[in-house]
């Protein structure tokens, strides 16, 4: 799948087709926030879902959580974001733009080549105060990451879901970063949704989960569609490693703007059990009934971004392709992933065909994301479903109402099949779980 597409096509097929707008628009727009509209919403949705059941449902090792965004201050001062989170920001003595200093190639001004100031710390946290009075004892911070949450309802956990290790907790959520550069869109922003997993495992045992991880959130973006190509591991370097680490990979994706990490996933070793445990007074230990042992366990932590990886999906499934001389967008999202699952596009706005279709909407919403349109020509009613990633088009017409049949349209091959309106909802729903969809297919040679 082509993914040297620049990100100015995406950002306005996202605003066209409803994916995502510019925050508080009307107003001229908020620096670096955004809003998903209907078709963004459900991608959105769809990779939470994806995540979840991948993560959580499908195994028997990982229960869920879902922690408030403001927690006790001190959780803050024990993980180290009070006095560890931030980045050296500087600023350009003649153009006064902002830049990350760790993120300089050169000691100049990227914008125009000036001098810049001495770098000075600036800590990422948002604050804010609970309660009518603005003083010092009243700071809470809005969390800058979902994991805190988990580590320190660890005990809790543990003891209501009466599992063993390895046990992983994970959690989908908002966090905020006052970051000093954003920019690329959604890539980077204040406000971000996160995927957190933290898999405690037994010590020793650490490093073979590690490796497990690493390699089983690689392949669930390549199952859900990204090209391995525009895929890379990259272990982070000694001088690199955040202080709780042991070890860390990123999966970086080649955004259009050249590879960036999609995901991280780090060894964070007991950390931050041990430094909860000794800013708490609780002991966090797990005791181990098969080898008789009390340890703190290691965590493995796989971290990823609602808004980035729907921005990686969006670009790697973004085509302009040019067929028998017709030019169409497309973005061959996969089913699991596509916001509308199936299209009910009535040949023509008629008042027979209406009944008809509308029945046959009726008969498959139930069962996925239906959309219904009989607005403008058939040929742009589905550039617009090739331009949301709509898996399959269902057209009703005037032969519909002899011999009660539809056609089914498929968005990536463009063949068509004919259908019993009677099957459809088995038929698509065979072809949304990646049946070959063929025109000589079973039902396509029935009809002959
Ligand atoms: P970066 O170096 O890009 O700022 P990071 O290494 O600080 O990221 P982590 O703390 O590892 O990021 O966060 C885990 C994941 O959360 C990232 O891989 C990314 O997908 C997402 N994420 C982090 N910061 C942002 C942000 N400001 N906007 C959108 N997503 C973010």
């Amino acid at each position: 799948m082509p993914a040297n597409v620049e990100m100015d096509k995406i950002v306005s097929l996202c605003k066209r087709r409803g994916f995502v707008f510019p925050s508080s628009e009307i107003y001229g727009g908020l620096a670096s926030c955004w809003d998903y509209g209907p078709m963004g919403v459900e991608l959105k949705r769809n990779v939470r879902d994806a995540w979840w059941k991948a993560v959580v449902h499908e195994r028997d090792d990982v229960v869920g959580l879902d922690s408030a965004i403001m927690m006790h201050p001190r959780v803050w001062e024990a993980s180290g974001h009070v006095d560890g989170f931030a980045d050296p920001m500087v600023d350009c003595k003649s153009c006064r733009l902002r830049w990350r200093a760790d993120e300089l190639e050169k000691e100049i001004c990227p914008g125009c080549g000036g001098d810049l100031t001495e770098p000075r710390m600036f800590n990422l946290m948002f604050k804010t105060f609970m309660g009518p009075l603005e003083q010092e004892a009243n700071i809470v911070y809005l969390r800058p990451e979902t994991a805190q949450g988990i580590f320190v309802n660890f005990e809790n956990v543990l003891t209501t879901s009466r599992k063993k290790l390895p046990l992983g907790i994970a959690q989908i959520g908002k966090s905020f970063r006052n970051e000093i550069t954003t920019g690329n869109f959604i890539f980077r922003t204040r406000e971000f949704e996160q995927l957190e997993l933290e898999y405690f495992v037994r010590p020793g045992t650490d490093e073979k989960w590690f490796d497990y991880w690493v390699k089983e959130r690689f392949d669930w973006y390549v199952r859900l569609g990204i090209s391995k190509d525009n895929l890379r591991l990259r272990q982070h370097g000694k001088d690199e490693l955040a202080h709780y680490a042991r070890d860390c990979y990123d999966i970086d994706y080649l955004f259009p703007m050249g590879w960036s990490e999609l995901e991280g996933i780090a060894n964070r070793g007991d950390f931050d059990l041990t430094q909860h445990a000794g800013a708490s007074g609780r002991e966090i230990t797990y005791f181990d009934t098969e080898s008789n042992e009390k340890y703190v366990p290691y965590v493995i932590e796989p971290s990823a971004g609602v808004d980035r990886s729907v921005l990686a999906f969006l670009i790697d499934a973004y085509d302009d392709e040019e067929i028998e001389g017709e030019k169409r967008t497309v973005l061959h999202l996969h089913p699991d992933l596509a916001p509308i699952k199936v299209a009910v596009l009535p040949l023509s706005r008629n008042e027979k065909l209406t009944p008809l279709a509308r029945d046959v909407y009726r008969q498959i919403c139930t069962g996925f994301v239906t959309d219904y349109d009989d607005s403008q020509s058939i040929g742009r009613r589905y550039r617009r479903q090739d331009e949301i990633g709509t898996p399959f088009c269902v057209t009703v017409d005037f032969d519909s109402l002899e011999d009660k049949q539809v056609t089914i349209r498929d968005r990536d091959s463009l063949a068509q099949i004919r259908v019993p309106i009677e099957e459809l909802n088995a038929i698509l729903e065979a072809k949304l779980k990646g049946e070959a969809f063929d025109s000589s297919s079973l039902w396509a040679t029935r009809q002959k």
